[in-house]
């Protein structure tokens, strides 16, 4: 039994509508399928159903085989046609859910003689102090089993995957019962339901146990297809639900463990944000405003928790080792991110020192407030352009509340990182485009992607590396992958007709890998002219990060129309000493003679071949250092948004000469 029709739901099967569908369609006993354009799904899946991306006006096939074939392809052509008739508004969760395990809160506070008296030392990785209660953070690994299953245990692993799935469904049926949830939440919380519910998910999972993969390793296997599936539609709704699926497979694969996802929803105003680890991306999105510090067991001052923690402006102490296990007990915690100090449960002394701190800081503020509109301008009238290093768009507000001229690195990396598959083309164009509206008439300047080292992408293969630092990182991965390369270049070049974007490449150590990616990028203006798709031309820059690079920079000058100084990484590669390991944190230090005279040389190879030279790197917010970087002929200092208004006040004490905000003179 078959029928066609035309889709007259509005919005088309997504979210809501799809959910509804997909619990009409299981009404019925009938197998029941939907076909568009020659593609066939099960009508009785919310995942497949929304890959099929249906859109209002478009031509369907529903299809049904058993004893209710007729009433089935009756019903849901009738919901195709008239989508609000004969539906209850209430959604699909009707069942009683079981009482729900307490939530995982830190224990009682125990005091602990080793946190008492001096407090414990980590790295100072991003300044201001701060006294708050502690939010412990530490969510359970995943990790897959790499033994395969013996025949007579697979079907146990299906009853253990079978009641771990039921129970992450209980506990989103229990959240969506729950009155006080916010509409906006609810979609989420529902979306989220129908996916861990789904058929063909659930079958690729028993599928991956069957052939003797544990389950943790089915989920994670099968979220991951799914999630890519996502990624790969062209529309910007869908591919945001790979993020759901990826977060519908963690919560199964954490009931399969036995253990509940610590939440940094739901952290309280002003406390302290205590973790052995944490994913960049669980930061970026964790609601910053409301975390008054960081304390993590790993990480050193220019990892990327550090740089989003000084983007906002918290301060963070990082690298405190095994002992952060002593501060999660902890009720309150003390953070002087100046001097990387951190005091557990303080005495009162402590107390009264620290809140003496926290309010002259409070002023401090207050009078840097008005360096945010000005432009700072050297002795000889060069305007010396303040702009912010950010990681994702959510970042925008608080750059332009700080007075940023423009972006100095956006780095891509984030972009990445969120989803377990590669961001499409046009998701990217998207995103740049945004960038560079947000920032006109001031430039913004993108790197394309630097992964390996200490930022991983699970959507690409790295090998294991014994030295991840010296390895497949940056521009060597990028050349060596023109199908993740190639995309990022055509979306930045349609970005570019905005007329304020330009592109740089990280950790460049060869002059043929600038030449290399020039004839890459005249490969993608050669392929977007042949489908007919509008771009421009953006002007290209290298970041100086290697000393190589430092070496050959009065080559690479002739190449590029900017250098961008990456002190991050360039401290690291001059000292050799890891950015990331706090036990040579003494030595990885910027100011030190040599990296200053790598600054310098680089400096005056960008002067004398008149481009532009900035710097990116976390030095750049330095006001000990920024006297040192204008008098070497820097034109551009590009920072945490949070240091931005006291750059300002340096650059304008140097020389006291402010005049107001003209963006057009940064261009
Ligand atoms: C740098 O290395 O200085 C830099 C800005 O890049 P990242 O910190 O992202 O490696
Ligand atoms: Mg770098």
């Amino acid at each position: 039994m078959e029928r066609s029709t035309i889709v007259r739901v509005h919005e088309g099967l997504h979210a809501r509508p799809a959910t509804r569908f997909v619990k009409l369609a299981k009404s019925f006993e009938s197998e029941v399928e939907i076909v568009k354009g020659g593609k066939t799904v099960s009508a009785k899946s919310s995942v497949k159903l929304m890959l099929l991306a249906v859109k209002e006006n478009d031509e369907v096939t529903v299809r049904a085989d058993g004893a209710d074939a007729i009433e089935a392809v009756e019903a849901l052509i009738g919901y195709l046609e008239n989508p609000h008739a004969g539906l209850e508004e209430s959604g699909a969760q009707s069942e009683a859910a079981p009482p729900q395990p307490e939530a995982v809160r830190p224990a009682e506070p125990a005091p602990d003689a080793a946190t008492e008296g001096e407090g414990l030392r980590g790295v100072a990785a991003s300044e201001g102090v701060h006294l708050g209660p502690v939010f412990a953070h530490f969510p359970a690994q995943i990790v897959p089993s790499a033994q395969s299953l013996l025949p007579d245990q697979i079907e146990t692993e299906i009853e253990r995957l079978r009641a771990a799935i039921a129970a992450v469904q209980a506990r989103m049926d229990a959240a969506l019962a729950d009155e006080g949830l916010a509409g906006g939440d609810r979609g989420i919380v529902a979306a989220l339901r129908d996916i861990a519910a789904d058929e063909t998910l659930v079958g690729d999972i028993e599928a991956s146990i069957r052939e003797g993969f544990d389950a943790v390793s089915a989920v994670v296997a099968a979220a991951a297809k799914t999630a890519a599936e996502f990624g790969n539609v062209e529309d910007t709704y869908l591919n945001a639900r790979a993020d759901d699926v990826e977060a519908v497979g963690r919560q199964i694969c954490l009931a399969l463990l036995g253990q509940d996802e610590v939440d940094l929803a739901s952290i309280q105003e002003g406390a302290v944000l205590v973790a052995e680890d944490i994913g960049a991306w669980d930061l970026a999105r964790a609601p910053l405003k409301r975390i008054g510090a960081v304390v993590c067991g790993k990480g050193g001052a220019t990892s990327h928790v550090a740089i989003i923690a000084r983007s906002h402006g918290i301060p963070a102490v990082l690298g405190v080792g095994d002992q952060v296990m002593a501060l999660k007990d902890a009720r309150e915690i003390a953070v002087d991110g100046h001097a990387g100090r951190i005091f557990a449960d303080p005495d009162q002394r402590i107390r009264a020192e620290f809140e003496q701190r926290m309010s002259a800081a409070e002023k401090e503020r207050a009078a840097l407030a008005g360096f945010q509109s000005f432009t700072p301008k050297r002795a000889d009238g060069t305007v010396i352009e303040v702009a912010a290093n950010l990681g994702s768009l959510e970042e925008i507000e608080a750059a332009k509340a700080a007075g940023a001229m423009g972006v100095g690195l956006f780095r891509t990396e984030l972009l990445f990182m969120r989803h377990m598959h590669l961001p499409s083309e046009d998701m990217q164009a998207e995103t740049y485009a945004a960038l560079a509206k947000a920032f006109a008439p001031y430039r913004v300047i993108v790197r394309t992607l630097d992964i390996g080292g200490d930022k991983p992408v699970t959507a690409i293969d790295f090998p294991e590396e014994e030295n991840p630092f010296l390895g497949w990182r940056g521009i060597r991965m990028c050349l060596d992958r023109p199908h993740i390369f190639k995309p990022q270049l055509k979306a930045l070049l349609r970005a570019a007709i905005h007329g304020n974007v330009k592109v740089m490449l990280p950790m460049v150590s060869d002059i043929e890998e600038v030449r290399r990616t020039k004839a890459l990028v005249d490969e993608c203006a050669a392929e977007l002219d042949l489908d007919g798709v509008a771009y421009a031309r953006f002007d290209l820059g290298v970041m100086i990060e290697t000393p190589a690079a430092v070496l050959v920079a009065p080559a690479l000058a002739k190449e590029v129309a900017f250098f961008s100084i990456g002190t991050n990484d360039l401290t690291q590669y001059v000292m050799a000493a890891d950015r990331l390991n706090p036990t040579v944190a003494a030595l990885n230090d910027v100011a030190n003679p040599a990296v200053m005279t790598a600054i310098e040389m680089t400096a005056r190879a960008g002067v004398e071949a008149g481009i532009m030279v900035g710097m990116c790197g976390e030095a750049a917010g330095r006001p000990d250092l920024i006297p040192r970087f204008v008098e070497m002929g820097l034109t551009e200092l590009s920072m945490s948004p949070a240091s931005i208004p006291r750059a300002k006040k340096v650059i304008a004490n140097l020389k006291a000469r402010r005049v107001e905000t003209d963006p057009g003179d940064a261009l």
